[in-house]
């Protein structure tokens, strides 16, 4: 184990990362126990928004912290081995390291502790190490296997924590009745119909996909969207527009948007999309599916997403009317209703969501 790795790749006068001595000794390697080195069984996890976004899985080790980088995170679910690449042994004292990262710096951007805690050890070997994390976001049992070189796959044993769900798949957006919006009445919450595309948007270890409107890569504006979530596994049901100058869709432009696969700069300038976010039917493991569409919404507002591209616009409750009228004077499409104690059913049209015709 050396820091020489380490050191070489930082500049102490630029960034604000620990970075020991670099003559002298190496760093404490203390085979006989762990009297130098504290206990030794120290783990931790940094969320590193670098140029791509990863979770940086530490486990001290004679002296240093051996370290990989995860893209998508440690996994939950054990039917699902995420890819992790093993970088430089690290300074102990990184453990705790918190802050900013100047860009064009080494690993430019903003880290963060994710979890920390201590490890039970059962098993280091050169291509395979086992152990159970306990941490306060993550308990469990791991495995990292290298596959080559510095490629390694990390895999959760045994189960996923209680209670906790995989993020379904396969669904598809519910569908209102079209008809009258009931008249005001406090069991039905409305909304501006905004007459895009209804998709439903998927985000796990920060990445999105969309089901119903393409690749992802057609829409790289929504992509901040799933760093902003980080962590946090969400299924979310949207509308995607793209609005004009007046703030009203415009169909012409989405229908391009969606058939463009590879959008260019002046289309990507000229006909931005936006996200416009209006049910959460998933959320850390748990499903809202069956959940009244008041606790979604509660869950969905919780969230806080607010960014250039995606948002979560207002719902009103008990005023069908004046959200009717509003609409109608901004010349937007029509309002939508939906019963305040109603779940939410994929793929079906739902006698509980009503679209003014
Ligand atoms: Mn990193």
């Amino acid at each position: 184990m050396s820091l020489g790795p380490y050191r070489a790749k930082r500049d102490a006068t630029r960034t604000p990362e620990p970075v020991p001595e670099g003559h002298g000794p190496e760093p404490a390697v203390d085979h006989t126990g762990d009297e130098q080195t504290g206990r030794g069984d120290a783990f931790v996890v940094q969320e590193h928004h670098a140029t791509a976004l990863h979770w940086d899985v530490r486990l001290e080790r004679d002296g240093v912290l051996v370290s990989w980088a995860v893209p998508k995170g440690l996994p939950l679910d054990p039917a699902t081995n995420h890819l992790a690449k093993q970088t430089e042994d690290h300074p102990l004292e990184y453990a705790t390291f918190g802050g900013d990262i100047p860009r064009g710096e080494y690993g430019g951007g903003h880290v963060a502790v994710w979890d920390s805690g201590t490890y039970e050890l059962e098993k280091w070997q050169e291509r395979e190490v086992k152990v159970v994390l306990h941490g306060s976001r993550v308990d469990g049992r791991y495995v990292l296997f290298r596959t080559r070189r510095d490629d390694w796959m990390v895999h959760r044993m045994g189960r996923p924590p209680e209670g906790w769900l995989p993020l379904p798949q396969g669904l598809s957006p519910m569908r209102p009745t079209e008809g009258p919006v009931p008249a005001d009445s406090d069991a039905w919450a409305y909304e501006v119909a905004w007459g895009g595309a209804a998709l439903l948007v998927a985000v796990e270890g920060g990445r999105l996909t969309l089901a119903g409107a393409g690749p992802v890569a057609a829409f790289p504006e929504l992509r901040p969207m799933g760093l902003q979530l980080g962590s946090r596994q969400v299924l979310l049901d949207a509308d995607l527009v793209v609005l004009d100058d007046a703030g009203h869709p415009d169909r012409t432009r989405l229908a391009e948007r969606l058939a463009t696969p590879k959008p260019g700069r002046a289309l990507l300038r000229g006909a931005p999309v936006q996200l416009l976010v209006r049910d959460l039917l998933h959320v850390e493991g748990r499903s809202l599916l069956a959940a009244p569409y008041d606790q979604r919404r509660a869950a969905l507002e919780a969230l806080e997403l607010q960014g250039p591209c995606w948002q979560v616009p207002p719902v009103f409750t008990g005023a069908g009317a004046a959200v009717d009228a509003a609409a109608r004077a901004q010349g937007l499409p029509a309002v939508v209703a939906t019963r305040r104690t109603s779940a939410y059913r994929p793929g079906e049209v739902s006698p509980d969501r009503v679209r003014s015709s």
